[in-house]
């Protein structure tokens, strides 16, 4: 079942989520399968969510795996991830978000966070699990992450009176160019 996004301004956005002390409790399940719904609805434009997107103040983020490749339509729950390491190397990545702006309103910025992590969450089977991500895949955990500590991405867009561009706005600068604007 999709669900509703909750959208900037919620107070849940801002809040930081509580742990899960029991993956086997039906109502987690049903969470975790609704949450994957919603992300295969809008499978363009999602890399992730996170519950507190969806009104629900708890540590799970559901990651699509584009570490296993491009356009692969696998998602892996992380139930209370924690980043445990990351490198010092940084790279850019333009961050979008299902809770900032809705269809050509949506909204993008560049942000810079580490490179490479390493994240260890449980899994919906209940397994404690590690994984290492790299590029973009380690900005889509770490953004999700974040959220399940009330952060936005919003937060690292150097200026944001020039850095945040609307959707519509970037595919055109893009379109035209070929590049992504620079960082100013
Ligand atoms: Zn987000």
């Amino acid at each position: 079942m999709k669900l509703k996004i909750r959208q900037i301004g919620d107070p849940v956005l801002e809040t930081i989520a509580k742990r899960v002390e029991n993956v086997n409790d039906k109502k987690i399940q049903k969470l975790i399968d609704d949450m994957i719904d919603t992300c295969r609805a809008d499978i363009n434009r999602t890399a992730g969510l996170s519950a507190p997107q969806v009104g629900e103040s708890l540590a799970i983020s559901i990651c699509r795996r584009f570490d296993l490749g491009e356009d692969v339509d696998e998602w892996e729950a992380m139930i209370n991830p924690e980043i445990i390491s990351h490198s010092t190397d940084e790279s850019i990545v333009w961050e979008g978000c299902l809770s900032i702006g809705v269809g050509d309103k949506a909204i993008y910025g560049p942000v810079a966070r580490p490179k490479n992590i390493s994240v260890e969450y449980i899994s919906r089977t209940g397994e404690k699990k590690k994984l290492d991500a790299a590029d973009y895949f380690s900005h889509v955990v770490q953004h999700e992450v974040d959220h399940t500590n009330g952060i936005l991405f919003l937060k690292y867009v150097p200026k944001p009176d020039t850095n945040l561009w609307l959707s519509k706005d970037l595919d055109q600068y893009i379109e035209e160019t070929g590049e992504f604007p620079a960082v100013n």
